[in-house]
């Protein structure tokens, strides 16, 4: 029996919760964690229509990009707004969960799937982003199985720093036991002090992958009670920008960038910034409403930032500091849900789980525009 907390476990390895900014609200948000789940519907957000396709498909958990609750609620009054919704989605024990910018952020998440989708080369994070800190493993490992244990653990994401992967240290010393009644040693025999040669391995470890590191040691680690510690470091900590900024192939002027970037990411209407004859080659992008990136991403190199929500202060205040800005609809987003469905069903594929994934058929984009041709 598959239940959500199940799959929050397999969303998170997608979207960790610490790549989340400060003051987002993401997790399972409504519901709870025990709900056996046999359908599952992903969504950008939580709104009377997504609620009508939940029942009609009779999904167990809703999968959504927008948090249901963002502000704090003042009330809980049924009769208008989204409480309703909630409401109904608690009576009918449907859980809501949701990844917000920890999935901005993410590796393979909103920014890397829009960047991939318009492109862009060379592609890297910038701007701010959540604080990610490390922790650093010691484990003990018998002579002739440091290579293995530390190839498990790099996989999981232990010593990957910059640019380089497998960074770990190894030192040679004595460890000691004596096994007691009832345990099953890889070494020595019950009831007598043994001495064995053992490889000191430490390597630091990303907080948030912690658990999958430690697991992915035992699996493979020898012995029966594996001694390891896990220090807490004050440093390195690192910033990891929630937006993406790379290069076009080849400079192309700002027009044509932006009707290219209307056709890969299928939008009704683009608007733009800046003089349409002037080349761009570096591209940020920051899915969503993220015209207040507009700095940071100059700041990185950015000829042009490809987002949603521009208002007319944040255009005017682009064309001042001469980077472009392209408003590609806060909608843009909705690539969320064929994503992150085809995540999941790789995953449940992958695990044998019979949780069947719906996407909802909402159209997004609450504007029409009347004018063009
Ligand atoms: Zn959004």
């Amino acid at each position: 029996m598959v239940r959500v907390r199940d799959i929050v476990d397999v969303l998170e390895e997608l979207a960790p919760r610490a790549f989340a900014l400060r003051d987002d609200s993401v997790g399972l948000m409504i519901g709870r964690s025990d709900k056996p789940v046999r359908r599952l519907l992903v969504a950008l957000e939580v709104d009377r229509w997504v609620l009508a396709e939940a029942e009609a498909e009779e999904a167990d958990l809703l999968v959504v990009h927008h948090p249901p609750i963002f502000r704090p609620l003042a009330d809980l009054r049924t009769d208008r707004g989204n409480v309703a919704v909630l409401a109904r989605l608690l009576s009918e024990d449907r859980s809501v969960y949701a990844m917000h910018t920890n999935y901005d952020a993410a590796p393979g998440g909103m920014n890397d799937v829009l960047a991939r989708r318009i492109g862009l080369v060379n592609v890297r994070p910038f701007g701010p982003g959540s604080e990610v800190g490390y922790v650093k493993v010691v484990v003990f490992v018998p002579e002739g199985h440091a290579r293995e244990v530390l190839r498990a653990m790099a996989e999981a994401g232990a010593g990957h720093i910059g640019n380089y992967d497998h960074a770990a240290f190894l030192g040679r010393g004595t460890g000691t036991f004596r096994p007691l009644p009832g345990a099953d040693p890889f070494v020595g025999e019950v009831g007598r002090l043994e001495e064995v040669e053992e490889r000191r391995l430490e390597t630091i470890v990303p907080e948030e992958r912690l658990s999958r590191v430690l697991a992915a040691m035992r699996r493979v680690h020898p012995y029966e009670e594996v001694a390891y510690d896990v220090y807490p470091l004050r440093e390195p900590r690192r910033e990891v920008g929630l937006g993406r900024i790379g290069e076009l192939e080849t400079p192309t002027p700002l027009g044509e960038f932006a009707r290219e970037v209307k056709r890969r990411l299928a939008r009704p209407t683009v608007r733009v910034v800046g003089p349409l004859e002037r080349e761009v080659r570096r591209v940020a992008v920051v899915g969503g409403s993220g015209s207040s990136w507009a700095v940071a991403a100059r700041e990185a190199g950015a000829d042009v930032l490809v987002t949603g929500d521009v208002g007319y202060h944040r255009a005017r205040e682009a064309l001042d500091m001469g980077i472009a800005l392209l408003d590609v609809g806060h909608d843009v987003e909705a690539v969320f849900v064929p994503e992150v469905a085809a995540y999941l069903r790789r995953a449940f594929a992958e695990r044998e789980w019979e949780v069947e994934v719906r996407e909802s058929g909402v159209t997004w984009d609450p504007f029409v525009t009347i004018g063009c041709g």
